[in-house]
Formats: structure tokens, sequence, C-alpha cells
């Protein structure tokens, strides 16, 4: 095992200090694609990155109340944790969390951590295969949420279909409340997703597209018995024509109230379990 050198330590109270400026600007795409890092926002968010294996960077940390003892044994624990593995520490006070969060009731604890991607090639229609496949989802929130019933319901991970949100966004992060640590997630555009679906249904696998027109009821599908891709539509537009040509089937969540549509987080939701009830065991 190679030993890595601790991170610093640093005491940095002014927000107007270039390392407190160079994390601000990762609420940006551009900066956050070009350093190949994100922020991570509270304490158990930097548990589970570490959990997860991801590599935080930076950890920014301002001293909780003196009565919280609890809370400043925790965040000591995944300092020292997250410095053995050769991230710095920087000792911080609310206003410069408050300037790298953009929210006046920052979090204690800020991590700055390397993003990290899985490969289309890494997608394997083994039998037990449920990937989700997100054409151009928009909201930040409704990626993050989707990411988190992913986890929730044990989905092999996302694949992000064309232009979508960047799932390393402050909003779509806080969204998965820790889950994107969990989720395996893969970008492929348009072209690569249709070429991969030939190679992943000539292989026995589904692909399973939820649409407002289909005929079948997605109560009455078997999603055991072969590796699944469930395919979900753009918020606004819904599955593209060449992107329904991709699907094997088609699926309906049945609604008998007034609303056109669910909202995209909700489908998914409740298709991702309908995909897993089998696997799902009694409740604790
Ligand atoms: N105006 C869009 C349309 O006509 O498809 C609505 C898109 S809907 C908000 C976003 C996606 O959620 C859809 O493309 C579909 O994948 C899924 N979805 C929402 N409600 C659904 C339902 N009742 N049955 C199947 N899929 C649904």
């Amino acid at each position: 095992m190679t030993m890595r050198e601790a991170g610093r330590v640093e005491e940095i109270t002014s927000t107007a200090n270039p390392r407190i400026k160079a994390i601000r600007a990762l609420s940006m795409k551009k900066h956050r694609e070009r350093e190949g890092l994100f922020i991570a926002e509270g304490l158990k968010l930097a548990a589970d990155a570490l959990e997860g294996g991801w590599t935080i960077r930076q950890l920014i940390r301002s001293k909780p109340a003196d009565t919280d003892m609890e809370l400043a044994r925790r965040i000591d624990d995944i300092a020292a944790r997250s410095r053995a593995q050769g991230g710095d520490i920087i000792l911080a006070n609310a206003k410069v969390l408050s300037a790298i969060t953009r929210r006046d009731n920052a979090q204690t604890v800020v991590s700055v951590i390397e993003q990290k991607m899985a490969k289309l090639s890494d997608v394997k229609p083994h039998k037990d295969a449920l990937w989700v496949a997100l054409d151009r989802v928009r909201d930040p929130g409704n990626l993050g949420t989707i990411i988190r019933a992913a986890d929730a319901f044990g989905a092999s991970g996302i694949i992000l279909v064309g232009d979508c949100t960047d799932p390393f966004s402050m909003e779509a992060v806080r969204a998965t409340m820790g889950s994107l640590f969990h989720v395996p997630i893969v970008t492929a555009d348009v072209d690569a997703f249709q070429q991969f679906s030939d190679d992943w249904r000539g292989k026995g696998g589904n692909i399973t597209g939820t649409h407002l027109e289909a005929a079948t009821d997605h109560r009455s599908l078997d999603y055991a018995s072969a590796p699944e891709i469930l395919l979900m539509g753009n918020e606004q537009q819904g599955l593209p024509a060449e992107l329904v040509q991709s699907c094997s089937r088609l699926a309906l969540i049945a609604m008998n109230g007034q609303a056109d549509s669910l909202n995209l987080a909700v489908a998914t939701g409740i298709m991702v379990f309908a995909a897993r009830s089998h696997a799902l065991g009694p409740t604790k």
C-alpha cells in the first residue's frame, strides 16, 4: 500500500483569500470541468465520500458551538481521516463557509472532491443489471433525486444521454443526499447510446422506454428475467422518436387523476421500485 503524505492545515478567515476564491469558482460548471472537482456540503456527505472511496482534496471546516461536543468530535474524526488520505484542511469561519455555499446558514463542513465517472463499457448486461438512462435531464434537483432513488432501490447506475444537467452541481449533489458516492454515473451522446442499445438488446437485454402514449401498463412487465435499462424522457419534451426506436418495449405508469404526466423524478422512482420489487426484502 502506498502511504500518502498528510494534507496541510491552514486557517483562512477572509473570503478574498485566493484559495477560497478558487473554491467559490467551483459553483460554475466550466470551473468544475476544468479542475475536475466539485463541492459537497455537510458532514454526512464528507463521510459518504470517504466511505465510497472518493478523494477529498480540501475539507473546509468551522468550529461548531462549544456546547455541541458530539458534532465537534465527528468533524474532528472526518477531518483526521481526510487529512490522512492527503486532503488539506482549511479552518474557516461561518462567513467563509456561507460565501462558498452561497447560503446564510451554511453547514460546518464543506468538501472539495475529485470528480469520478464510470464508462459506457462498464455497463454490462449481467442478469441483475438495472440501469436508469435519462434523456437530456435538465433539472439538477430531479437528477439528484433520481440518483438517490436509484441508490435506495439498488439500481446499478445512471446513464446520462445527450445534453444533461451536471451531476456535480451543488444543487444536484445536495439532492442526492450522499447517494452520488454510491451510484456509478455514465455519460453518452445520442449516437453512442443508440449503438450501445443495439448491442445491449443483441445480448438479450431489455430497454424499457417510459412514454405517455405507451399501451402497456408498467406493472404487467417482467423486469427480473433479463438485464434492464429504464429509459426516461426529458422533462419538457418526453422521449424523442430516435430514442423510442432504441427501446425493446414502452411502458405507461397508469394515472387516473387530472395531471397530464408525472414529474420525471417521481416517474423514475416508481419505475425503479417496480423493476426492483422482486429483489426487495421485507421492511426492516
Ligand atoms: N410533456 C412531456 C411528454 O409529453 O412526454 C412530459 C414529460 S414527463 C414530465 C418526463 C418523463 O417522465 C417522460 O418522458 C416519461 O419518461 C416519464 N413519465 C412521466 N409520467 C409518465 C407516465 N404516466 N407514464 C410513463 N412515463 C411517464
